[in-house]
């Protein structure tokens, strides 16, 4: 398998290469040059998570690790969550289904991701001899999910950004409550965007970068999207749907980068007939469904942070794929949502796009609705991320098909939203209450890059 910028600047790399690079120095995100294509029916056989995914994964990375190699790491990483079965499902009402993907140790779908991305770094970086400074931006989840998977590492130092006074006390307790030497938790006085504006401006400094032996690990990051692919084909297998029912997934949806996966999974093979992106206010997807016009707005603070995003930047892979993956076409819209803020696409373009993706924007009213019914009726919770999931597949879908929508967080991540719909406080388990007693430590910056290269320069390691 080999990789591509999506605006043609480079080709032809391997997944260690872009693995290690994250994102293009043309600024382009990396995807690969064709869809493995698996055989769904051959794949049914097989029940447990850890063995699908080594299925799935191993076509992406190909002759970079060996099989065997790769289906250890796999069986450790997931060894590490709660419930033996990795995903979890709920049926709510008769063919509406909650996909658990927060059975981790961070309790949200991040895990998925994270858990094995750091042991195939630290898999590289033992061959090599050499360490790795991870920097990630982060709306609550990736940055709890990365300090977690980093923290055991020898090898790599994790520099992890996130805006503040945006995300929840639970999030934040998670990645300032780790204290290794390897761990810098860094609140930015700005956004989530405003995080992410600062990790690309370093990753494409291919001098700085290089010198300091930087990666990045949000989702513009191809391998996070990779892992996620799995659970779109375990939740149809385990579920034993046949063929010729119709499936539809919700996905809570932020960066793109969860439903984007899903999205491949199409591609490879796999029979689902809607993705619902499901937007909180933070709507810039579903006003693109809406009108083909792809615009940035100012970012909102809503009870679901971890979608309060402006620009979804993984859309940029799947905006390759409707210009048919010229990369110059999709550098020239690129170009022009960076001058004009947006960019509109053709009519054809537009059917395309609606033709697997539905969309539906869900506001805080209605989130706080939805866990307290989904409480009182199915003595459910959920969390505030997977109520806007839930919400859009009911205004959608039809309840004669087989609806999923994705359970991103465990609703203890955000309690504070959460107790009030309810009607009364959440228990702690014993760690997350421990977690809660202990001492904050972070840093704090300005909005701005320089104290972030700063800090790398005075930490990294070799
Ligand atoms: C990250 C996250 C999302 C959004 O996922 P994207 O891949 O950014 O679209 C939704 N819900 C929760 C709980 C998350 O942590």
């Amino acid at each position: 398998m080999k990789y591509l910028s999506t605006r043609g600047g480079e080709k032809n790399l391997t997944f260690k290469d872009i693995l290690f690079s994250g994102l293009a120095s043309d600024g382009g995100l990396y995807v690969p040059d064709e869809w493995p294509q698996i055989d769904y029916n051959a794949l049914k056989k097989i029940d447990s998570y850890a063995e699908l995914a080594l299925e799935i994964i191993y076509p992406f990375i190909g002759e970079d690790i060996k099989k065997i190699e790769l289906k250890e790491l796999i069986d450790n990483a997931y060894a590490k969550f709660s419930d033996n079965k990795i995903v979890t499902f709920k049926n709510l009402k008769q063919k509406e289904h909650i996909v658990e993907l927060f059975n981790g140790p961070t309790l949200a779908f991040k895990d998925f991701a994270m858990q094995l991305i750091v042991p195939i770094f630290d898999h590289y970086l033992s061959q090599e001899d050499k360490k790795l400074n991870l920097i990630v931006a982060t709306s609550g989840d990736t940055g709890s999910a990365a300090i977690n998977a980093v923290h055991q590492s020898s090898k790599i130092n994790v520099f992890c950004l996130f805006p503040k006074g945006r995300i929840s006390s639970f999030q934040k307790k998670q990645m300032t409550t780790v204290y290794g030497e390897n761990i810098f938790p860094i609140e930015l006085d700005g956004t989530f965007d405003d995080c992410q504006n600062i990790v690309k401006s370093i990753l494409i400094d291919r001098e700085f970068s290089e010198e300091f032996s930087i990666a990045a690990v949000n989702s513009i990051n191809w391998s996070r999207v990779m892992f996620q692919i799995v659970y779109y084909f375990y939740t149809l297998i385990d579920n034993k749907i046949s063929e010729n029912e119709i499936i539809n997934f919700s996905v809570p949806t932020g960066n793109f980068g969860d439903i984007y996966a899903g999205y491949v999974g199409i591609k490879m093979g796999l029979p689902i007939n809607k993705l619902v992106i499901a937007t909180n206010e933070n709507d810039i997807l579903d006003r693109f469904i809406n009108s083909g016009n792809y615009s940035i707005e100012s970012v909102t603070k809503t009870t679901s942070p971890s979608m309060d995003i402006a620009i979804a930047s993984n859309f940029e892979r799947l905006l390759f794929d409707l210009c048919d993956k010229s990369t110059l076409i999709t550098s020239e819209k690129m170009n022009e949502l960076k001058k004009n803020r947006s960019f509109s696409v053709t009519n054809e373009q537009s059917d395309l796009v609606k033709k697997i993706f539905s969309s539906k924007r869900i506001n805080q009213k209605e989130v706080n609705d939805l866990i307290k019914e989904t409480y009182n009726e199915f003595n459910y919770i959920i969390d505030p991320h997977t109520a806007i999931g839930l919400g859009a597949s009911r205004l959608l879908n039809k309840k004669d098909d087989n609806n999923f929508i994705l359970g991103t967080a465990h609703p203890i991540k955000f309690s504070d939203t959460v107790e009030k719909s309810i009607g009364h406080s959440m228990e702690l388990s014993n760690d997350f209450a421990k977690m809660f007693s202990n001492e904050e430590k972070f840093y704090s910056f300005k909005n701005s890059a320089e104290e972030v290269r700063k800090i790398i320069k005075d930490n990294y390691s070799k």
